[in-house]
């Protein structure tokens, strides 16, 4: 059998390091065509030495020289793309069979739409594409025969949970007969302190998650509790499930994954380690179970799991997430893109953590009904995108 080819749109990630590791245990399978990355040259040179990717793309003249400082003289380098475009063009390359999206933020909109208009098999990690563009991008799965498996752990769980017969998700879902999709949630490293102290907590406690090991964006949006905010609304697309139809159930020791209730009232639960190796072996042996490097779960260890409802006033911004849900599309885009620049703001110390809510709310209120048109097409999603983030930025100052 002729291996997958990869495509990985940020490698040099927490995401895109784990992918490379599961890869590493499955050379006969698998074979690394392109790697992309915003910074961090060195280790880019690096993944690509070790993976022999062909192609890499890289955002400027300058990575580009820092690229091939890294690279030894006497190997020959990749080909090295540069720029915006060549994100979308390592997504659409014809030597390119899945690729894995895992730029953070919105930046990743347009090379993970690209992967799905050219019909490929698209790992979707990057949940703020779905977030700003989920009708936009669900169509161009459906209209392009794109194969959608989710990586998200939760996303992933539950489409274990999900009966599908061995097929990637489309928008046939959701299956018959499910009454809730209930999404788990941590609570983060926030989830017991006094909520007056919430104001002046630092960027490096906000970054220590006490389960999982993740970018530093997520990190923060895992501490406000915006990130499940998000995958309510990443599931929404996914699983055309109705917010009413989607829980968030605290469950501190992340080892439920997330779980579909049905209506005969079974729920079925996908356990693991949390870890990302795990959805993302499931993403990439689809619909084959392949080694992960993670180890098995302990349950008499464990001893027990617990639950509880979120405190919407403890976690404002996962209340805001469900307004903008119902508020529609633009809300969604607003939401997502003033979330990005407070968290930058508040990791540079700008705005205090709590500020972080404050600025979404804000900009929520000023900014609904404000696009001049409704947001149908990748340029007006980055319009309004980039609008709300001016706005934001007016507000953090
Ligand atoms: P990260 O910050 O560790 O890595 C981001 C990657 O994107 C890096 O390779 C970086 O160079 C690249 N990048 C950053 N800005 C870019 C830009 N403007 N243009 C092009 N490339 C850019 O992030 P991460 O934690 O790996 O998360 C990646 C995505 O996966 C996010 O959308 C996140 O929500 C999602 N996700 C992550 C986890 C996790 O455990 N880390 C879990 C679930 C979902
Ligand atoms: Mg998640």
């Amino acid at each position: 059998m002729k291996p997958q080819r990869l495509c990985i749109l940020g490698s040099t990630g927490s995401i895109g390091c784990s992918t490379l590791d599961v890869v590493s245990r499955h050379a006969d399978t698998l074979q690394v065509h392109a790697l992309t990355a915003h910074s961090r040259m060195e280790q880019l040179a690096q993944q690509a030495m070790s993976s022999g990717a062909r192609v890499v793309a890289v955002p400027d003249d300058a990575a580009r020289q820092r690229f091939l400082a890294a690279w030894p003289a006497q190997r020959p380098a990749p080909e090295i793309r540069v720029g915006a475009q060549a994100l979308e063009a390592c997504a659409a390359d014809p030597d390119v069979d899945t690729v894995m999206a895992a730029i953070v933020g919105a930046a990743g909109l347009p090379s993970a739409l690209a992967a799905a208009r050219a019909g490929k098999r698209v790992l979707l990690a990057n949940k703020e594409a779905l977030v700003a563009a989920g009708s936009l991008f669900m169509a161009a799965v459906r209209q392009n025969g794109a194969e959608l498996l989710p990586i998200d752990s939760e996303h992933n769980a539950i489409f274990q949970c999900l009966p599908h017969a061995g097929a990637t998700l489309s928008s046939a879902m959701p299956a018959r007969g499910v009454r809730r999709l209930l999404l788990t949630a941590s609570g983060g490293p926030f989830r017991t302190v006094d909520i007056a102290s919430l104001e002046g907590v630092t960027p490096e406690q906000a970054c220590a998650h006490p389960n999982w090991s993740m970018g530093r964006k997520i990190s923060v949006d895992s501490a406000t509790m915006l990130n499940k905010g998000l995958e309510v609304i990443e599931a929404h697309w996914l699983f055309s499930m109705p917010p009413e139809q989607i829980q968030v159930v605290i469950h501190p020791q992340s080892m439920i994954h997330s779980m579909v209730e049905y209506e005969d009232g079974s729920i079925l639960a996908q356990l693991g380690q949390p870890d990302m190796r795990t959805p993302i072996a499931y993403g990439l042996g689809f619909p084959d179970r392949i080694e992960s490097g993670v180890g098995p779960l302990d349950l008499a260890m464990i001893g027990r799991l617990d639950f509880e409802p979120p405190d919407f006033r403890r976690f404002p911004c996962l209340k805001l997430s469900f307004q903008a849900l119902e508020a529609g599309q633009e809300a969604c885009i607003v939401l997502n893109a003033a979330n990005e620049i407070a968290v930058e703001h508040f990791l540079n110390n700008r705005i205090p953590f709590t500020g972080i809510a404050r600025v979404i709310e804000e900009c929520l209120d000023r900014m609904s009904g404000s696009a001049a048109r409704s947001p149908d097409s990748l340029e007006a999603v980055l319009e309004l995108d980039a609008s709300a983030r001016q706005h934001a930025q007016q507000l953090c100052q």
